[in-house]
């Protein structure tokens, strides 16, 4: 029987999009290149909230609140369905020197009903004792989580292939195909599928395509993270300063990013980027100076200039799909990118509205 829809790219955005879709009855083929969910979607940070949400469109923070809500039954079905912990974390969350009087910052919060709080010195300590007693206010976002990014695409990937996805790795697809106003299929290296539906979910690679006299405007910057390794509970919190970030896991390991580079497709690390990122922790967290590190690599985020994902249909050609661009945010984005784009493709009531994610 032939797929009902063939799926390029096996990140967040396309396993997320494979696994709604099986679950409204289509039957799903889901590419990727290499093997599923190790690109930006194994690289990244887990945070569940966009860095500065008061910085981004209502469009995004639409999109995150929605996931907001509905991520702790989505990550406790997928790890009673799999048997892999996806490490779900309220961790809460500080933005350090920032002000909870800054209008936009106001609106925000009261828009997508976020609880904030703003902390003095005393009440820094006592709610993250291990940091540096410079810092004298911040934010304090109590909610917020994070999940491990690892973990989070072997239980999707688990999970996808349980409700039927046929998932074909290590195959990349060359072309789309299209037959005037309507997909045909596409091409892969070794030789061409049909189908009358296709998304496109391949991250950094997405704008690679050409999609009749238009191009999806995505393009890759890269992010470089390092990682140590501490004793459990050293540090508690998730925690932005000046754009980077700290993520403590529950098992002692610390990341802390992210370079923003733009140069092209090279996923290369470098001695200086990893000196600037330890000097950056080690100001916040004087314990991580005496911590290993442990790990040190490189994603390439789906960067775009609107800072809005593109999820919807090409406006000109019949049965293409998209859902890319997710940036900084895939992680928090992506169960309602991936709900949203479902709606789209079956026909379904949205459930956000459509419009601002569309391409034109
Ligand atoms: C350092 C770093 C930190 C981050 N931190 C956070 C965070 O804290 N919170 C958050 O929400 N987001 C974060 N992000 C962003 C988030 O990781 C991405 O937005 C998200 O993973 C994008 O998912 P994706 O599925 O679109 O892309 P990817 O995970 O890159 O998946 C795309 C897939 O498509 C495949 N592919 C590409 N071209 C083809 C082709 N021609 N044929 C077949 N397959 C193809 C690739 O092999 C890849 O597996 C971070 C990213 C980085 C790099």
């Amino acid at each position: 029987m032939k797929d009902d829809i063939l799926i390029v790219g096996a990140g967040v955005a396309g396993l997320m999009t494979a696994i709604e879709l099986m679950q409204a009855g289509l039957k799903v083929r889901l590419y990727d290149t290499g093997q599923a969910g190790m690109e930006s979607s194994w690289a990244g940070g887990g945070i569940l909230s966009p860095i500065y949400p008061w910085h981004y469109p209502d469009a995004v923070n639409t999109l995150a609140h929605w996931g907001t809500q509905h991520y702790p039954d989505y990550f406790a079905r997928l790890e009673a369905d799999t048997g892999i912990d996806p490490q779900w974390l309220v961790s809460g969350h500080l933005i350090l020197q920032t002000d909870i009087n800054t209008p936009a910052i106001a609106q925000w919060a009261e828009q997508f009903s976020i609880r904030l709080e703003q902390l003095d010195q005393q009440q820094l300590r006592v709610i993250e004792p291990a940091l540096n007693s410079k810092f004298d206010q911040a934010l304090w976002l109590p909610e917020i989580g994070q999940i491990r990014n690892p973990r989070l695409v072997q239980a999707l990937k688990a999970y996808a292939i349980k409700l039927g996805v046929t998932l074909s790795e290590n195959t990349e697809v060359c072309r789309i195909l299209y037959d005037a106003d309507q997909v045909t299929g596409i091409e892969t290296q070794t030789g061409q599928i049909n189908g009358e539906r296709v998304l496109i979910a391949a991250g950094a690679w997405s704008g690679q395509f050409t999609l009749g006299n238009r191009q999806l405007d995505v393009e890759p910057v890269k992010g470089q993270m390092i990682q140590f390794q501490t004793t459990p509970g050293t540090i508690k919190r998730i925690t932005l300063n000046e754009g980077r970030y700290i993520i403590p896991r529950k098992d002692g390991k610390v990341l802390t990013g992210s370079t923003l580079e733009h140069s092209q497709f090279d996923k290369s690390i470098d001695d200086g980027s990893q000196q600037e990122l330890h000097a950056f922790a080690t100001a916040i967290y004087p314990a991580l100076e005496s911590a290993l590190i442990i790990n040190h690599w490189a994603g390439l985020r789906p960067g775009n200039e609107r800072q809005t994902p593109y999820i919807g249909q090409h406006p000109e050609i019949k049965g293409l799909y998209f859902n890319t661009g997710h940036y900084r945010n895939g992680i928090i984005l992506g169960l309602a990118s991936a709900r949203l784009c479902t709606d789209i493709i079956t026909g379904n009531e949205p459930i956000l509205p459509p419009e601002p994610y569309a391409l034109n």
